[in-house]
């Protein structure tokens, strides 16, 4: 961008920059592109000069332009954060679909909110009714990107199904150019090692297990049906799966889950996890707080009190992701636990996201699969996905949409790191949950500049 012919009247300051202050330096941040400003006192003088003014040193203002904290008075924000978001909403290269074989699971897990579950299978017509709508999808021009996630319940009760699926969509690839990627989302009690490379050689690349702390805390949470504890046989199987030699080329991520009195816990995990991964890079470990349960059921109450609120739960995160970054052999690389930009809170906004339940019902949301009455709609025998009056309110832009809960979201400086937040929470709650503030931003942006040491002078 060449900036000798703008004037100052020309240029505005970005309505998305956040400035914190630490001992040694001042940081600006933006929000909606993302880049930061750690500046020693005097530089950061002559930038706060050019803020207030829109004048000073030539090369300062480009690169204030160059990175959104100054912007051209022309330019809208708001309403380009607004098509950013439409935009991903109507991707049309991208076919995303989670698939539920089984809403069964071998677990029994206290807290699961799929308490209720339907207890059934995917039959054959619904594996190849999903198939005709990818089809359907995909003609006439092809080149498609279709990801495909098996989730439940516990998909590995139906393996032999999923993998009969693959082979068969490696067909259709071959006619429509497609790209297929695939993950599978499960507790990992069946998956063995044999059951492992049969998913790994029907296209299975990536794969995530749960784990809820050390032994103690996940197997008093997580047990199978009988009761037994389910730790060491998760564990084993990860062993063996981590043996494999590096032809098999995989992600596998361990998700913790984490509780508000959980943090020792899960630094003994973690330290499970890097005695047995830690060399093996097909392997990640990573950390979430539960923040929100949603239910009325009492043996949930009874944990109630241990439910994360946003600061603790961030800060433990923020802590549990450090210490594990840095345990890496390879700890050298930027340690990037920064808020980016994102174009959707999730994906359940995108047109051509859908979760196909067992019998074909279409549900928006991976919290929401046990009541057909929160379906959004049904697979036909067609190959159609045939959306009901429920769908609109998943799909439609929240920034313009006919609902006042937006309109704190439209003057957010936060709003391009959040976006809004779960849609969950306002179509069955009617209220948002924020899911950044300033403090915690705050806290971040600070530790990250820390633990990097950066300072531009
Ligand atoms: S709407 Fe909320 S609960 Fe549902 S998938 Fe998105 S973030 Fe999760
Ligand atoms: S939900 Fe809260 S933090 Fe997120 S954009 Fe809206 S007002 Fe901002």
């Amino acid at each position: 961008m060449n900036i000798s012919t703008l004037t100052k009247e020309q240029l505005k300051v970005s309505s998305y920059n956040v400035m914190f202050s630490t001992n040694h330096e001042n940081i600006i941040y933006n929000t909606r592109t993302g880049a930061l400003l750690s500046l020693d006192n005097k530089t950061s003088d002559a930038v706060l000069d050019i803020l207030n003014s829109l004048e000073g040193r030539a090369d300062y203002i480009e690169t204030l332009l160059q990175n959104g904290f100054v912007i051209k008075q022309d330019f809208d924000e708001l309403e380009s954060i607004i098509k950013i978001h439409n935009n991903y909403m109507n991707d049309e290269e991208n076919i995303d679909i989670t698939i539920l074989p089984s809403e069964s699971c071998n677990l029994s897990c206290s807290y699961c909110f799929i308490y209720t579950q339907r207890d059934i299978f995917m039959d054959d017509i619904t594996y190849d009714n999903i198939l005709k709508y990818i089809i359907k999808q995909v003609k006439p021009f092809g080149n498609k990107t279709v990801n495909i996630n098996w989730y439940g319940g516990e998909p590995t009760l139906s393996y032999k199904k999923i993998i009969n699926f693959m082979n068969n969509l490696y067909e259709i690839k071959k006619e429509y150019n497609l790209k297929i990627n695939s993950s599978i989302v499960t507790n990992g009690v069946l998956l063995s090692r044999d059951v492992f490379i049969k998913l790994y050689n029907a296209g299975i690349r990536s794969f995530q297990v749960t784990i809820d702390g050390d032994k103690e805390t996940h197997d008093y949470f997580r047990k199978t049906k009988d009761g037994e504890p389910t730790f060491e046989i998760i564990f084993a199987n990860l062993q063996q799966i981590s043996e494999l030699d590096s032809s098999y080329s995989f992600n596998f991520s361990i998700r913790a889950n984490f509780l508000d009195d959980a943090e020792e816990s899960m630094h003994g995990l973690l330290s499970t996890f890097n005695e047995k991964f830690n060399s093996d890079k097909r392997f990640t470990i990573y950390f979430r707080p539960i923040y929100n349960f949603n239910t009325d059921r009492k043996d949930i109450k009874a944990i109630e009190n241990s439910i994360c609120n946003l600061e603790t739960g961030n800060k433990v995160q923020l802590d549990l992701e450090y210490a594990a970054r840095l345990s890496q052999s390879d700890s050298n690389q930027m340690l990037d636990f920064i808020p980016k930009p994102i174009y959707s809170w999730c994906n359940v906004v995108k047109k051509n996201f859908h979760i196909i339940g067992a019998d074909g019902t279409i549900f928006a949301c991976d919290t929401l699969l046990v009541d057909k009455e929160d379906g959004i709609g049904f697979l036909s025998n067609e190959g159609d996905i045939v959306l009901n009056q429920n769908a609109k309110k998943w799909k439609q832009n929240f920034l313009v949409e006919e609902d006042n809960l937006k309109d704190e979201c439209l003057t957010c400086t936060i709003l391009p790191l959040c976006m809004g937040g779960c849609r969950r929470n306002w179509i069955m709650d009617k209220k948002k949950v924020c899911s950044l503030d300033m403090k915690v931003l705050e806290r971040i942006v600070k530790r990250y500049v820390l633990e990097n040491d950066m300072i531009t002078g």
